[in-house]
């Protein structure tokens, strides 16, 4: 039995619809932006393996720094326990954080470093004797699929099962120039019961890669923190260089209270997720009565090995060249976009840093079950390309180490397919 039958036999796979999905194709190797299957054959990851991936594969310093971990501790419990990497990898990012940043609190991965920031956010409140239960978040925002960070998602097919259950959200548009205004009148109507407002900076992933400007962000944080909110700014996805900065939130004045991390945290090499804040929240926590502590943790809290591949992506991440490389997909994307943006079939383009994003014009059928999306992601597997489209729009997320052939070849396969489908 091939190992695509044993999967099937035994493995139920994410956002899969086993009946009808076709069989996963089993990967055994990878290196630099590319990934290989038993056949040999290549595929570029042009989604960086879900939008983890900054280095590329098998990176031999992340591999050799996990390694040498790994016969040192692999791990320990981390209530009454400490260990060297955790304390490093918080103060490295205490220091290229926005500066009210001042304690890290791990955890897992994005959705539980979310789960962890509305805790926070909660408690701090019903620790200071005020009730405010009421969160602000944005409309088609992504902020994971545990049930906390689902409630703080907007409603759409991922959640329709759980709707009744979801606590009640006060979900807005996205800021421009002509609803800022009522935005900000909207928040300041609900400011009384109001504990947070949790945003995607900049960029909407999962929604399908929505973008917006940093300045009506900064008006609506900066409006948030007049009304005595507090601030969550998840860069589950969009920390570790993705727009162009290295945080999402270095493209605004204002300063979250509150940060989720994971996806890039360790190169996409293991799971590790962290949230930060600010010395006042913490201090909220402070008590000599127990019941204002923050009961959380997770049995792999700040796992040595995971913080090690963090450590060791830090590095990379801080390396001059890599950089240089987000500049330079930043400016090849661009060009790109230039090239196609009037083509008929491209409805808009819309790019942030390293994402680039393209909806195709469909007319009035844009659901995300549209068989568009599945055509196009067949057409560019079989051209040895991971693209998986949210609904209509085609978006490349790469390795920071993608080749410009690479890029260009992927280019390529997007205009003939604007050609041939
Ligand atoms: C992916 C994502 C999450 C959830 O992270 P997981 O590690 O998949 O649980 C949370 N927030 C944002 C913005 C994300 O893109």
């Amino acid at each position: 039995m091939d190992l695509t039958d044993r999967d099937l036999k035994v493995i139920w796979h994410p956002y899969t619809q086993m009946k009808t999905a076709k069989p996963p194709i089993p990967i055994v190797r990878g290196e630099g932006a590319l990934l290989f299957d038993e056949n040999g054959k290549k595929y570029i990851d042009a989604v960086s393996s879900w939008w983890v991936n900054i280095h590329g594969h098998a990176h031999p310093y992340i591999a050799k720094k996990v390694s040498e971990q790994l016969y040192k501790l692999e791990h320990v419990i981390f209530a009454g326990f400490t260990h060297e990497g955790a304390v490093e990898l918080a103060e490295r990012l205490l220091q290229i954080l926005p500066k009210n940043q001042q304690k890290v609190f791990y955890s897992d991965n994005g959705s539980t470093a979310v789960e962890v920031a509305i805790k926070m956010c909660l408690q701090y409140w019903h620790n200071k004797g005020e009730n405010r239960t009421k969160i602000i978040a944005f409309k088609n925002a992504y902020h994971g699929d545990t049930f906390g960070a689902m409630a703080v998602s907007g409603r759409s097919a991922f959640t329709a099962a759980f709707d009744r259950l979801l606590f009640e959200v006060e979900f807005i548009d996205l800021p421009n120039e002509d609803n800022i205004q009522n935005l900000t009148s909207y928040i300041s109507h609900l400011k009384s019961k109001t504990a947070c407002f949790i945003f995607e900076p900049l960029v909407q992933g999962a929604g399908g890669m929505l973008m917006y400007d940093a300045a009506y962000l900064n008006e609506l944080m900066a409006h948030c923190r007049k009304e005595g909110m507090l601030l969550i700014a998840d860069e589950v996805f969009t920390g570790f260089g993705r727009t162009g900065k290295n945080f999402a939130c270095n493209h605004v004045q204002e300063q979250p209270d509150i940060m989720c991390f994971s996806k890039g945290l360790t190169g996409g090499t293991m799971a590790l997720g962290l949230t930060t804040c600010t010395q006042t929240i913490y201090d909220a926590f402070l008590s000599d009565d127990k019941l204002k502590t923050l009961f959380h943790g997770h049995s792999f809290t700040a796992n040595p090995v995971a913080i090690a591949a963090a450590l060791a992506s830090l590095d990379l991440f801080l390396d001059p060249s890599t950089l240089k490389n987000i500049k330079r997909i930043a400016a090849k994307h661009m060009a790109f976009g230039k090239k196609i943006t009037n083509h008929p079939k491209v409805k808009t383009i819309r790019q942030t840093g390293t994402i680039f994003a393209m909806e195709w014009e469909t007319g009035s059928n844009t659901s995300y079950f549209n068989s568009l999306r599945d055509i196009l992601y067949q057409y560019f597997l079989d051209a040895g390309i991971i693209l998986r489209p949210l609904g209509n729009t085609i978006y490349i997320l790469p390795p920071y180490c993608i080749t410009d052939d690479e890029l260009n070849y992927i280019y390529a396969k997007i205009e003939q397919a604007l050609e041939a489908l």
